[in-house]
């Protein structure tokens, strides 16, 4: 092999080290994420623990979810309503977790019946959730996605009175997985809006 060849082999291995040092410089800045939809912002609200975010590529989610998995956490879609397996699931202890990572979310005690067809949780453990506010078509769209792998989790509704906290995050049930274990030490709720 000639230098030119070894040059030349060698340059993808550089791109992808560049590409990556330049997203962890991205986040390590936490500057905000833009949605291709123009004026949505991303938040971290209540955010005390900064959470290493994880970032895997479309290819590798694929290999770790099953297919419904991947389509809610990885391109935002939505179950049926009244389908879920935790839509009348309410534990008295334990909590969810992100199916994508095991980020801890919700506490069992947080899940609520909202009727909405979609479990309802009216706080969430802070850090655990990043919140991407959308004001376009002269609508609020609070979306939710996992604080460590941003995975889709649902939207947040404001203002309906259904609980103290007065916010209902309603969660596709694909997007958590249950826990029937006490709630990791250190972890406090409260509010993400
Ligand atoms: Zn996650």
């Amino acid at each position: 092999m000639n230098i030119r060849s070894i040059v030349v082999a060698a340059q993808p291995h550089v791109c992808r080290l560049r590409a990556s040092s330049f997203r962890s410089d991205l986040h390590a800045l936490k500057v905000p994420k833009r949605s291709v939809l123009g004026s949505a912002a991303r938040f971290s609200t209540n955010r005390i623990v900064k959470l290493e975010k994880i970032a895997k590529t479309s290819d590798e989610w694929k290999k770790e979810l099953t297919r419904e998995e991947y389509y809610v956490l990885r391109e935002k879609g939505t179950e049926r309503p009244r389908t879920g397996k935790y839509d009348s699931f309410y534990p008295d202890t334990g909590y969810f977790v992100c199916a994508g990572c095991g980020n801890p979310l919700y506490s069992a005690e947080s899940k609520f019946m909202s009727g909405c067809g979609w479990p309802a949780f009216d706080k969430c453990f802070k850090g655990g959730v990043d919140i991407e506010v959308d004001n376009t078509l002269g609508m609020r769209r609070v979306e939710i996605l996992c604080g460590k792998c941003d995975g889709h989790l649902g939207h947040v509704f404001e203002g309906e009175r259904m609980t103290p906290t007065n916010e209902r995050h309603c969660v596709n049930s694909i997007s958590v997985k249950f826990v029937d274990e006490p709630i990791p030490e250190g972890l406090e709720e409260a509010k993400v809006v």
